[in-house]
C-alpha cells in the first residue's frame, strides 16, 4: 500500500515556495531582523505567501486574547468532549503535521476529511490505483512534447508552470523548447490567460460540455467521425486527436474545470486508455494547495483511502470510507459536533448552506493568519508559516517529496502545526 517516491534534494542556497503544489525549490530571499524582507524567483503569489501574513492569528477563546497553552487546553477539552469530531484541511501543513493529525482522528474517533473531497480526490485515487499513467513534472521538462491544459489556467493559479516545467524550458530530449520541440493544447469554456499563449492550438467549448467533447475525441481517436451535440467545427477535433496520435511523449495537465464539469472520472479515465492504445500519454492533477497530495498519499499509506474516513474510537485498525464522511455530508446532515479545522478557511470557501453548520458547534483553528474562519470559531490556535518558519516535507502535484528548512526563527507563541497537534494530544 506505501508508495514510494523521489526527494528532491535542495541547495543550500535555495529555498521552496510553500505559495502552491508546484513547490518550486529555487527561491532566494533576503532576510532582515527575523522577517523576509525580498524574495527573489517566486512569483507574485509565492512572494505574497513568503512575505507572511497581513494579519496574523493571535490565541484566543471565545475571541478574547490568551496563553496559546489556555488555547492548546480548550482545544483539547472540545476534542475530548466531543461526541463525533470533525478535522479538516491539512493541505497547508507539512506532512509530519498530516501523520500527527491522522494519529489524532484515531485517538479521539473523529471523521477526517480535506479538499480533495471536493476537487482533484478522484483523479488521484485513479493514479494511486495505476487506472491512470502518470509521470514526473521533470519528465515532462525533460521529455513532453505534447502538453494540454484542460479546465486549467496555470498562469494565474501555479504562474511558473509553464516556464519551469511544461512549455518554455528546454529539456533533455526538448533542446529546441516552445519554439519548435513542444505543442502546448489549451482545452477550456473560456479564453483563458494560458488559452492566449497557445493560440491556435485553443479549443474553446460550451460549460459542462467536456464529457461529450472527450467521447467525441475517443472517436477520432479511433478513426471514427466524431459528432458532438453543440456547435463546433468538428474538424478541429480531427485535427486535435492528430496532434495527440503523434506525440511522443504526451501529458495532460488536469484542472478542476475539467473535474467540475464531470460526473465522475470514468470518461478521464477512458480517454487515457485510449490515448494510451494508439499513442504514449501521461495525466498530471493541477492541484492547489502546496501539500494536499501529501494528505492523500500519508492517508492512503495508513488507510487505504484518501480521504472520507471516520475513526472509531481507541481502535487503532478500523476506519470507515464514504461520501457521508465528506465535510459537505458531515456538515449537511450535521453528524459532526465540534471541529478542527487546520489551516483552511470553509466559512469563505464552502457554500453557506453547507458551512453554516459551523457557526452551531465548538470550532478550533489552527492557522498562521486570520481567517474569516477563525473570526467566528471558539479557539484560535496561531501557528507557524510553513516553509518559511518552519521546515518539513511535503508531496508535489506530481507525487514527488520536497523537504525544507524553515528560514527565519519564530517565538515559541508560533509553533509549527505539528508541535500543536502533539500538545492538544498530550493534553488529552
Ligand atoms: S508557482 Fe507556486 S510554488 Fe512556484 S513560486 Fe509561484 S506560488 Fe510559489
Amino acid at each position: 500500500m506505501k508508495r514510494q517516491s523521489m526527494v528532491i534534494l535542495l541547495n543550500e542556497n535555495y529555498h521552496v515556495c510553500t505559495g502552491c503544489a508546484l513547490l518550486c525549490d529555487d527561491i532566494e530571499v533576503i532576510t532582515d531582523n527575523k522577517k523576509i524582507t525580498e524574495v527573489k524567483t517566486a512569483c507574485r503569489k509565492g512572494v505574497s505567501r513568503m512575505k507572511g501574513c497581513n494579519e496574523p492569528m493571535s490565541p484566543t477563546v471565545d475571541g478574547q486574547q490568551v496563553d496559546i497553552d489556555v488555547a492548546i487546553a480548550e482545544a483539547a477539552n472540545i476534542l475530548k468532549n466531543a461526541k463525533s469530531p470533525l478535522i479538516f484541511g491539512l493541505g497547508n501543513s507539512t506532512d509530519g503535521a498530516q501523520i500527527k493529525a491522522i494519529e489524532l482522528a484515531k485517538q479521539i474517533g473523529a471523521v477526517l476529511d480535506d479538499t480533495s473531497s471536493f476537487c482533484q480526490g478522484p483523479t488521484i485515487e485513479a493514479i494511486f490505483n495505476n487506472r491512470i499513467r502518470s509521470c514526473t513534472l521533470d519528465d515532462v521538462r525533460n521529455r513532453a512534447d505534447v502538453i494540454v491544459y484542460w479546465g486549467a489556467d496555470p498562469s494565474n493559479s501555479h504562474p511558473r508552470h509553464l516556464s519551469k516545467f511544461s512549455y518554455f524550458p528546454r529539456g533533455q530530449e526538448r533542446q529546441r523548447g516552445w519554439e519548435e520541440d513542444r505543442t502546448m493544447i489549451t482545452i477550456d469554456i473560456r479564453k483563458s490567460h494560458t488559452a492566449k499563449i497557445s493560440g491556435d492550438k485553443s479549443y474553446q467549448i460550451p460549460l459542462r460540455m467536456d464529457a461529450e467533447f472527450i467521447d467525441a475525441l475517443i472517436d477520432a481517436l479511433s478513426g471514427k467521425v466524431p459528432k458532438v451535440s453543440f456547435e463546433f467545427d468538428t474538424k478541429r477535433i480531427l485535427e486535435l486527436a492528430n496532434i495527440l496520435k503523434k506525440a511522443k511523449f504526451g501529458t495532460i495537465f488536469v484542472g478542476l474545470g475539467l473535474i467540475y464539469s464531470l460526473d465522475d472520472i470514468e470518461p478521464v479515465v477512458r480517454l487515457m486508455d485510449k490515448l494510451n492504445e494508439v499513442s504514449n500519454f501521461h495525466l498530471i492533477p493541477m492541484v492547489g494547495h502546496y501539500n494536499m497530495r501529501g494528505f492523500n498519499q500519508n492517508l492512503f499509506n495508513k488507510t487505504g483511502y484518501l480521504n472520507r474516513v471516520k475513526f472509531e474510537k481507541g481502535n487503532n485498525i478500523d476506519v470507515q470510507h464514504g461520501a457521508e464522511f465528506s465535510i459537505i455530508e458531515s456538515l449537511n446532515n450535521k453528524t459532526v459536533d465540534a471541529a478542527l479545522v487546520i489551516g483552511n478557511d470553509p466559512l469563505s470557501s464552502l457554500p453557506l448552506t453547507v458551512a453554516k453548520h459551523l457557526l452551531d458547534i465548538p470550532v478550533i483553528t489552527i492557522d498562521p493568519c486570520e481567517t474569516f474562519t477563525s473570526r467566528k470559531v471558539k479557539v484560535t490556535i496561531p501557528s507557524a508559516l510553513s516553509g518559511v518558519e518552519c521546515g518539513g516535507s511535503a508531496i508535489r502535484m506530481d507525487g514527488e517529496e520536497v523537504k525544507f528548512e524553515p528560514i527565519i526563527q519564530v517565538g515559541s507563541n508560533r509553533p509549527s502545526d505539528e508541535e500543536i497537534l502533539i500538545r492538544i494530544m498530550e493534553a488529552l
